[in-house]
Order: structure tokens, then sequence, then C-alpha cells
């Protein structure tokens, strides 16, 4: 019997992926795809994203890992590449590189590379992580441009920092100095994450690129995905592993954090921090068993969580459990929890099971 277990709906991700590019219907759609798939496996989406215009990931491992799984649509690598030889494999393989910084610029500049170089600038246009500045933009294009190992089409980009923030006053900002720096910008443009392009529709340009919106999950935290038309595509499950009468008075867990003040039933999870689900998770966030919302009570331990069934529970051993998925959001359980729904699906380990349907 499996206990923990990620399922994964290839249909939900196919649905997300047409409800997104209604959005921007003149774009092509990056499926960002970094941190293996926001934790979901790449490997086992690929048939639902074969829709995608093109693939994104952090870093050149990640691309290298795609092009092995046999993809050959554009992949980008959002954090670009370091040195010769990471730009020697960048350029063999055909994976976009963003370019941010003045040591990129010059590791591109410095040896002829066995193909043309895909390359994008990555401007700062408010978030202050990474980018050049937009003043800088018409002398990096020029460089580049100049450049015969670098191709044609060079392609600029930014990052929005607080697109999640209906009306946010800085993501204004960021639009608009977008707009401005890239007026005459010769080649692709690209600037919306998910929260860009739910909730900024002047955002869109010609590349978009969501990633948590993929998933199913709203990147405010705050709406559902469900609220966007998006459907979930993670259900995490497991099942109870014990149930056992439990007097008044006793604390449970770790900690002794948590005391029933009557007799209950209490039901054992088979899922703790080792497979991902956080200790920091609070009493009282539901857990769906047999498909009835029940709190959970207690520290979560390294396999294991406790729910309270209630005094009059006939749950059985065996029995299945929700942790998150269409009838529990994960956006819900991250309220509880005091993190983002990112970091929930990002962090469970390789002892959850994925299994694509
Ligand atoms: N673009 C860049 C540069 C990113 O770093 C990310 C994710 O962090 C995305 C796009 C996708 O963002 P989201 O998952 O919020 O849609």
């Amino acid at each position: 019997m499996l206990t923990a277990e990620a399922s994964l709906d290839l249909a939900a991700l196919r649905h997300n992926l047409h409800v997104l590019r209604g959005r921007a219907p003149g774009a092509k759609l990056v499926a960002v795809v970094k941190a293996d798939a926001y934790g979901h496996g790449v490997a086992g989406l690929l048939p639902a994203l074969a829709e995608a215009d093109a693939l994104a990931v952090a870093r050149l491992e990640e691309g290298l890992h795609l092009r092995k799984l046999g993809v050959t649509r554009p992949i980008l690598l959002l954090e670009g590449c370091f040195c010769a030889a990471d730009l020697q494999l960048a350029a063999q393989q055909e994976l976009h590189s963003l370019i941010h910084s003045p040591e990129q610029l010059a590791a591109v500049l410095a040896h002829p590379l066995p193909k043309p170089l895909h390359a994008w600038i990555k401007l700062d246009t408010g978030m202050h992580r990474l980018g050049f500045l937009p003043e800088q933009l018409g002398d990096i294009h020029a460089q580049l441009a100049a450049c015969p190992w670098v191709a044609d089409e060079i392609g600029v980009a930014s990052h929005f920092s607080c697109a999640d923030e209906p009306g946010s006053a800085s993501t204004q900002t960021q639009l608009a100095c977008f707009i401005s720096a890239t007026a005459d910008f010769p080649g692709p443009k690209s600037l919306a994450n998910s929260a860009g392009l739910l909730y900024w529709p002047g955002s869109q340009f010609d590349w978009i690129r969501p990633g948590i919106a993929l998933y199913g999950i709203a990147p405010d935290g705050q709406r559902c995905g469900a609220d966007e038309g998006l459907r979930p595509v993670m259900s995490l499950r497991s099942r109870l592993i014990a149930v056992r009468d439990h007097p008044a008075g006793a604390p449970v867990s770790y900690g002794e954090k948590w005391c029933s003040d009557r007799p209950t039933r209490l039901g054992v999870v088979a899922m703790g921090y080792g497979d991902g689900y956080p200790r920091s998770t609070a009493s009282g966030t539901p857990v769906l068993v047999n498909g009835r919302r029940v709190p959970l009570v207690g520290s979560v331990c390294m396999d294991m969580l406790m729910v309270d069934l209630g005094p009059d529970a006939q749950d059985q051993v065996g029995d299945p459990v929700l942790l998150w998925g269409p009838e529990l959001p994960v956006e819900e359980v991250a309220r509880h929890t005091g993190t983002i729904p990112y970091e929930l699906v990002i962090k469970l380990t390789p002892r959850v099971v994925r299994t694509y349907r």
C-alpha cells in the first residue's frame, strides 16, 4: 500500500496551460519548470507540457537534464551561465541564456562558441536582485549584437517583485520602466510571471513566463487557483496508520503542545516533515480524512502527524487522507503554515511517491 503519494493530474496541467495561454493569445508561453517543476517532477509532466512553446529553468544542470529527457524546444536558463565551459555547453545544447551581470557579459564576449548563443538581456526594473540598469540596455545590446557567436535575435527580460499585490505601486513603476526602456528594442520582450499574467494585463509582451499558476496555484497565496479558473495539479495523499481512543487532558506528540479537552478519537497519518510536510504547521490546520475536514493536532513528527477525528469518528486504519489537493487548496494550508504555497509543493521529499494520471 502506498502511504505518502503526490498524484499529479496531467489533464489539470493541460487545462491550466490553456487558461494561461488565453490570457495572452499572441505571446509565446514559457513554462517555468525549475526545481523539478516546483516539486511536481518534471519528467512525468512533460507529456502535458507539449503545448508550451519553451521551458525555463534556473540553472544549466536543469537545462541539460531537460535535453537528456528529450526536450527539443527552446529552454531558458533564468540564472544564465557563469564561465566559458558553461557557455560552451549552453551553446552546444541550444539553451537560451539570460545575461544579467558584467561578468556574464564578459564571459560571453571572451571566447568563440561552437554554435550561436541565444542571449536574453536581463533588466533590473525594480526587483533589485539581478539585471542591468535600464539605461545600459542599448550598450549591452550593441555589444552582444556585434559578437559573431551570439545569435541574431537577442531578447530582453525583467522580473516583477510585487505583481501578486493587486494595484501595487511598485508593479506599476516596474511596468512603466520596462515599457520605456524597451520601446525601441528590436528583439522579443518578456516580463510576466504568473501574477503578471493573471493580474497585470499590460505586462504580457512577447514571451510569458508562468510558473506557479501552471500548477493550478494562485501566486498571492490569498486567493486560490480556482478563483482564476485553474485546477490544482498536485494532490498530496496518505493513509491513517493508527486510530486511537484518546482521553481528555492527555497531551499529543513531541513537546506536548496540544491536549484534547474531551475524549476523542485520534488519527495518526503517515505524513511528516520527512516527507516535506512542514514541522511548523499549526494545530488546527485542516486535513481531509475520508473527505471530512478535521484539524491537525500537536507537533508534526518526521514520519507522522496526528488529527483529531472527533469522539464519534468511525474512521479506520488504511482510510484515505488528503493533505492538499482540489478539495483542500494548498494555498489554505500554506496560510496555516506561515509560508507560501510554492514552498510547500517544492519541499516534498523523494520519499513521497509521484504518480501521474
Ligand atoms: N521568471 C523568473 C525570472 C522567475 O524567477 C520565476 C520564478 O520565480 C518565474 C518567471 C515564474 O514565477 P511564478 O512561479 O511566480 O509564475
